[in-house]
């Protein structure tokens, strides 16, 4: 399967890749994860991206797709199946994905859009705590970890993004609207728009996707 997550930040992309992850054993593209990586090298590239981060906006279309196109030079495994989350998220970078799937002979199968509602997604964002060490996502109250600030999975420090305040998450929203979801139209029109309740929680969203995918 190879698929494209799409949806506001908070809609449940990233429980969805966990399920995608750990049920069909996709290889997980994350820009946002690629980004902050390049953040921890400290170079002076990543001290530029930190500073769009934290504003909540986003990074040249350039450089993500640069990341992205490395990463599809690198690992030919990813013929075979990839889900690739937080990218695209402008309609450049969407044309510019057909074009270099299409050198990689891995074109996409479909994308997978989640909407969910306003408040709702603003508690998760707010609530979200991540793994240092392997990415797991938890939530203080909706899916607290057995040992506060220790993953469950690998025992990893857990920590809340820099991004994950309301302030950004406003703004996170604000772009999303602007630049991202008209993506949604582009690949309606090329027929590869497929849809999921990005309201549902985890279990019930990994339902909702064996059903879609039968
Ligand atoms: P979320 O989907 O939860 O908002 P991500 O981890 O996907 O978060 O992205 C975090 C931030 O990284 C974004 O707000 C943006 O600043 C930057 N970023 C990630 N992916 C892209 C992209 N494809 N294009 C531009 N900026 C990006
Ligand atoms: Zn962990």
């Amino acid at each position: 399967m190879k698929v494209v997550l799409l949806g506001p930040p908070g809609a449940g992309k990233g429980s969805l890749a966990g399920v995608l992850k750990e049920k069909y054993h996709l290889a997980h593209i994350s820009t946002g994860d690629m980004l902050r990586e390049e953040i921890k090298k400290g170079t002076p590239l990543g001290v530029e991206i930190k500073s769009l981060i934290a504003k909540g906006a986003l990074v040249s279309d350039e450089l993500v797709t640069k990341l992205v196109e490395q990463r599809f030079m690198q690992d030919a495994d990813l013929k075979k199946g990839y889900m690739l989350d937080g990218f695209p998220r402008t309609v450049k970078q969407a044309q510019d994905l057909d074009v270099l799937l299409a050198k990689a002979g891995a074109p996409l199968d479909f994308a997978l859009n989640m909407e969910a509602d306003g408040g709702l997604i603003l508690k998760r964002l707010t609530g979200r705590r991540v793994c240092r060490k392997c990415g797991a996502l938890f939530h203080v109250t909706n899916k607290p970890s057995l040992k506060a600030g220790v993953c469950d999975l690998c025992g990893g420090e857990l920590y809340q993004r820099t991004d994950d305040n309301e302030e950004t998450i406003k703004a996170r929203m604000q772009v999303y609207q602007t630049s991202t979801q008209p993506i949604i139209d582009y690949y309606a029109k090329q027929r590869k728009l497929k849809k999921l309740d990005g309201n549902l929680e985890t279990a019930d969203l990994a339902q909702a996707l064996s059903v879609m995918l039968k």
